[in-house]
């Protein structure tokens, strides 16, 4: 199977997700870290724009489960020389690879990747699409830290228009369950927002029930040329940039990364032992051994998963 997007998942599949990710959050913890669930499988992580955390975790979690892995980065790739995405493609397929884990700035490329590909295409961030693998983790880690989320209240806060994460983290959030709101200025809403169905807020005063503020990172390298969406961003770090003494008690903060300390939350609440952010990074590892392994589960049968 594919993961393009939140949607192709059912409430029940991102439950049994879940379950196997327990199970390798265990495995995180050994001493000896590696288990032998893809052994002899071949996994191709394509990485056309930049990545800190999903590049590195897709990379660990295929060595973890013992898949063979290789990555391809746009430039030192043929792509700096021309080559097409389809090409490009084509040609990783004469190795038969089993898993394709794809970032592109464009949206909808992972999508056509899946048509010149026989491997199971995971969508790691497709420009301003989707990003259902850092949906997946986000609500992992609110599982771990609250139990249940079905009633639960998350404020999403900032840059709506340029973010996948918002996109996915919208609709996964509400199919478990969860209450969304989005908080923002006007001008980073994208246009037709309303149609998501979720309430939009101006001001920070909209946190002020929610169990988590979960900070969108202002996405300042997708603005080239255009207008900037806010006057500057000592405006924007005055009016909606958290801080320890803008959230209330039992208030959780998480944002996907990378952050920009003095932007959408100052450093010392990046530092806070109320903020969850490198609790997500490390979900995200257990989280995306359990994606890799059950977009292959179909053809995995008789395999140990553990
Ligand atoms: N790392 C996330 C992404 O790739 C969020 C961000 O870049 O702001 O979309």
């Amino acid at each position: 199977m594919h993961l393009i997007s939140i949607d192709d998942l059912s409430v029940e599949q991102i439950e049994s997700l879940f379950s196997t990710s327990d199970g390798f959050l265990e495995v995180a913890s050994r001493p000896i870290k590696k288990v032998p669930t893809l052994r002899g499988r071949t996994q191709v992580n394509m990485f056309f724009e930049a990545s800190t955390r999903t590049l590195t975790s897709f990379e660990l979690a295929g060595k973890r489960l013992s898949a063979d892995v290789v990555n391809i980065k746009a430039s030192g790739s043929s792509v700096s020389k021309g080559e097409s995405l389809k090409d490009t493609i084509l040609t990783l397929e004469s190795y038969r690879p089993d898993i394709l884990v794809m970032r592109h700035d464009k949206v909808g490329a992972c999508r056509m990747a899946t048509r010149y590909t026989n491997a199971s295409v995971v969508n790691a961030g497709d420009g301003a699409g989707e990003h259902p693998t850092q949906c997946l983790l986000d609500l992992y880690s609110l599982r771990r830290e609250f139990g249940d989320l079905r009633g639960m209240k998350v404020a999403i806060v900032g840059d709506v228009l340029r973010s996948r994460v918002a996109r996915s983290n919208i609709f996964g959030f509400r199919k478990m369950g969860i209450d969304v709101r989005l908080v923002g200025p006007s001008t980073l809403m994208p246009p037709g927002v309303e149609r998501w169905g979720v309430p939009i807020y101006e001001d920070l005063d909209a946190l002020h029930d929610v169990d988590v503020v979960y900070l969108l990172r202002m996405q300042m390298e997708r603005a080239k040329g255009k207008v900037p969406p806010v006057p500057s961003l000592r405006e924007y770090s005055r009016l909606w940039g958290l801080s320890p003494a803008r959230l209330r008690p039992g208030q959780r903060v998480m944002h996907p990364g990378p952050i920009n300390r003095g932007v959408e939350l100052t450093g010392d609440l990046a530092d806070d032992a109320r903020s969850l952010i490198l609790h997500q990074v490390e979900s995200g590892l257990a989280v995306r051994m359990a994606i890799l392994y059950h977009v292959l589960a179909p053809h995995s049968e008789g395999d140990g998963l553990i």
